[in-house]
């Protein structure tokens, strides 16, 4: 009884209202942030501090694919967490030995793996590693590509806004359209180290490859001995309907870089080196936290769950559906509605962000893809009774 009244009382201060005001006044100010206090989270649902339910479609910007605190993951973390939590890899781990065994075992290729803390760190190590095994410095990323915010990631990004502020950046990286063979064939040269792009463009867009662009990047690549980069950060973990977004192709990449989903929410990051590059050379990289007990144990919960639950096929399905009844509203507001999986995106004939609030107002929380694209990404495990209302709210708003 004595606790009642604090817990209570503790729900009361912590209103909607007085969580932002705290936070704007101490936040960095970096991110344009919604009037929207998050406290908790169940499958795809998010709750706000004033008890409000809200549809999530933004499912943590891509780390959520497996719904917020899946049961397997949260007592992994529980059973960990009294075990071990830091570990750096000058010592071997129960953890990481089981995971990287396990990891291996679900990717396309065989491959030895780097395991770190976020997509940035996962691109920038394999820009780094790219240039290790080439000896060479270039780099071709594609235009409206992203691929994080550190110095060497952000080069390779695409929209100038995030770029222009921190020039000049690492040198030697030029970006080719997205989709065109002829334009990467011409760019590609014997000094080139490396293609990186994603699968499917997220930020730039919701922008599927072409059918037949990452085979013909795969022979223009092995023409002039350049490595391949599948940036799957968002693509990966069942989010396009497969397990990586390459197994929609029979592309094998040179390197696949992942984070977001990989953990089940942890923060978490992995370079995916093919076994024929070997082993890299001692010392050359690393990172503290990288591969720690936690989140190895969280991983491992969280791939069991993919393959268990058959998300990625979930995705597919649930993917089409969505698609499908999207299209067919053939609302005269939007201008396409294309994707992959349950990575959807409308593009708008007008501004996101007033269709983002709108769609607030129905209780349903979605992303911007740029100016004009509204991004669905929502979890996995999403119902299908909430992608209708899904549905419905989008037909409301847009129509
Ligand atoms: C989010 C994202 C990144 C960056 O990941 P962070 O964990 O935010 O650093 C890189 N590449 C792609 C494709 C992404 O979607």
């Amino acid at each position: 009884m004595r606790f009642l009244p604090i817990y209570a009382g503790l729900l009361m201060v912590h209103s909607s209202t007085t969580l932002i005001a705290t936070e704007q006044q101490f936040t960095s100010g970096l991110y344009p942030k919604r009037a929207l206090a998050i406290v908790r989270g169940e499958g795809a649902r998010l709750y706000d501090a004033d008890g409000q339910v809200y549809i999530d479609c933004v499912g943590g910007q891509g780390a959520a694919n497996l719904g917020h605190c899946h049961p397997a993951v949260v007592a992994a973390i529980q059973d960990q967490a009294a075990l071990l939590l830091s570990c750096p890899e000058i010592f071997h781990n129960d953890q990481r030995a089981a995971y990287l065994s396990e990891l291996a075992a679900a990717l396309p290729m065989p491959a030895r793996i780097f395991l770190c803390n976020s997509g940035a760190e996962a691109v920038e190590a394999g820009l780094k590693f790219a240039r290790l095994l080439t000896g060479r410095t270039k780099i071709i990323a594609t235009m409206r590509g992203f691929h994080g915010r550190t110095m060497g990631a952000l080069s390779a990004t695409w929209e100038i806004k995030y770029r222009e502020p921190f020039m000049p950046l690492i040198p030697e990286v030029s970006h080719v359209p997205f989709g065109d063979v002829e334009a990467l064939a011409a760019a590609m040269d014997t000094e080139t180290a490396a293609l990186l792009l994603e699968p499917v463009q997220g930020e730039g867009g919701v922008r599927p490859a072409p059918a037949g662009y990452l085979e013909a990047a795969r022979r223009i690549c092995d023409a002039h001995g350049a490595l391949l980069l599948a940036d799957e950060v968002q693509t990966g973990f069942g989010r396009t309907g497969k397990l990586f977004g390459v197994e929609h192709s029979a592309v094998i990449p040179d390197l696949l870089l992942m984070a977001k989903s990989i953990a089940g929410g942890l923060p978490m990051g992995a370079v995916v080196i093919h076994e024929r590059h070997g082993a890299l050379p001692a010392g050359a990289h690393g990172t503290t936290f990288g591969g720690g007990p936690l989140v190895c144990a969280a991983a491992r919960a969280a791939l069991r769950v993919y393959q268990q639950e058959d998300l990625p096929r979930q995705a597919a399905e649930k993917g089409s559906w969505l698609l499908e009844r999207l299209q067919a509203l053939r609302l005269p507001a939007v201008r396409e509605v294309r994707g992959l999986g349950l990575l959807v995106g409308l593009e708008l004939k007008g501004r996101v962000q007033p269709i983002l609030q709108a769609l607030l107002e129905r209780r349903i929380v979605a992303l911007p893809a740029g100016p004009n694209v509204l991004r669905l990404l929502p979890p996995l495990v999403i119902s299908y009774d909430d992608l209708d209302e899904v549905v419905s709210a989008v037909a409301a708003v847009l129509g």
